[in-house]
This record gives C-alpha cells, structure tokens and sequence, in this order.
C-alpha cells in the first residue's frame, strides 16, 4: 500500500475530508486504518470509499455500530472478547440501558444474555411486552475486567455513544438498570432509593431508575418494586397499549 499516491490522486475536498477523518479514528484510539480488499493502487481512493465520517453523522443504529465497533478509544478494548452495541427494536418506545457488559455478555456481544438478563426478560412477559419489542444498551460498550464499576475515563468515552444511540432512536422512555448506571448516567450520589419513583430528564427523553435484575436475583425482595417501576414505565411510554412507534 502507497499512502502518498492516493494523497496524489485526491482533490483538495477529497483530502480535507480525509484529514478530518484521520483525526477522529485518531480520537477514538485506533492506531490502524482498515481499507478494503479491493483496494489497490490505481483505483482512485475517494472518501466515500473510506466511509468518511464520524459516528455523529451516523442516521442509523446499524450505520453507528459500524462505525464504532472497533472502538479502541479506552483500554477496554484490549480485554473485550466481543464489542456489545446494543440489541432489539431500533424503534422501540422503551429503551433499558445497563452499566456495562458481564462475561455472558462479552462472550456473546449481546447485552443482558446471562442470569440477570432472562430475569429481565421474565419480567418484561409479565407485563406483556417482549424483548424484541424494546431496546436495550449498556453505558459501556465493552466488559470492564472482573466486571468492576466503570471508571471515569471510560465513561467519558463511551457514553457518547450511547447518547448518539439515544438520539437516533428517540425513544419515549428509558429505564436504567441499577444504582451504578444511574448514579453515572445522571452523575449524581444519590441512592437507588432517591432516584427510583422519578422522572429524569437524560438528553431530552424521559428517564426513570429500577433495580438491576442481578440486584433482584440476590434478594427477591426487590421483586414487588422492580415490577411496579416497570408498570410505571409501560404506562408512561405506551399509554395506548402500542408496543412500537
Ligand atoms: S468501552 Fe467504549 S470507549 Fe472503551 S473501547 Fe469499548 S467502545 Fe470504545
């Protein structure tokens, strides 16, 4: 590969954009530049052909976890097993957002697919909704080893992402699983027990807080709770019973 002859065979916008483009892999932490196969010198080497762009620019999920899912922005990266975007309706009402993936998780690139995650399924039948008719996220996107609390950095990265989720869906509520997501998507200390019966507002959508399922699998205490929060949620982003936009 010749790096100089396809900056020779650019146009001045073809190479502004290409800088810009370089600058934000850069940002992200990638260190590499990934260019397809049928790439050879002697064909021309447009921008659309390096999918100029950064996530912000993304109109869909697909189009976003394209983008990101060779994110090596934080040291996360280096111990991911699988990249977890986020999985179900992108034009769910409801949109449930975890603090980050676990091992089943990581292992799959699916979130919410161990324990803790059929239990949320579980729940979501008892009040008549399906997995496949919500969505679901994590603040991460990528396991933090032993499954540890993410740290600052990590989440200073990542949540734009999530963000970018949240705003190309525009769904009509997000429910948070756990105190720690809570306590760092509304970067605040206040207990599970001041968050949960509330209303937030997270970038413009409704947002509420319940306990996490893995919480609920070690103390069925909090069973009656979780599922009056959830009922709350339902009639709040599904007030005519619709389960879609
Ligand atoms: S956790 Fe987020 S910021 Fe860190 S590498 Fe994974 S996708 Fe990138």
């Amino acid at each position: 590969m010749k790096p100089r002859f396809f900056w020779k065979t650019m146009d001045r916008k073809e190479k502004n954009r290409l800088k810009k483009y370089l600058l934000v892999q850069r940002d992200l932490g990638f260190d590499e530049l990934y260019l397809p196969e049928s790439t050879r010198p002697g064909v021309k080497m447009t921008a659309k052909r390096l999918n100029i762009g950064d996530f912000e620019k993304s109109e869909s999920l697909d189009q976003l976890d394209a983008t990101i899912n060779r994110c090596k922005r934080c040291d996360l990266a280096k111990s991911r097993t699988k990249f977890v975007f986020g999985v179900g309706n992108p034009q769910a009402d409801i949109m449930f957002i975890g603090e980050a993936p676990g091992r089943d998780e990581d292992l799959q690139g699916v979130p919410f697919v161990g324990r803790a995650g059929k239990l949320l399924d579980k729940m979501l039948t008892e009040i008549g909704i399906r997995r496949e008719d919500v969505y679901i996220a994590n603040i991460l996107k990528c396991r933090p080893p032993d499954n540890r609390d993410p740290l600052p950095g990590e989440v200073e990265k990542c949540e734009p992402y999530l963000i970018k989720q949240i705003r190309i869906m525009q769904p009509k509520a997000i429910c948070c699983l756990g105190r720690i997501a809570a306590q760092t998507i509304l970067k605040t200390t206040m207990t599970l027990g001041a968050m949960r019966g509330r209303w937030f507002d997270y970038h413009g959508i409704k947002f509420m807080v319940t306990y996490h399922p893995a919480a609920i699998l070690r103390s069925n205490s909090y069973m009656p709770s979780a599922m009056a929060d959830l009922k709350t949620l339902v009639e709040v982003a599904l007030p005519h019973g619709g389960k879609t936009k």
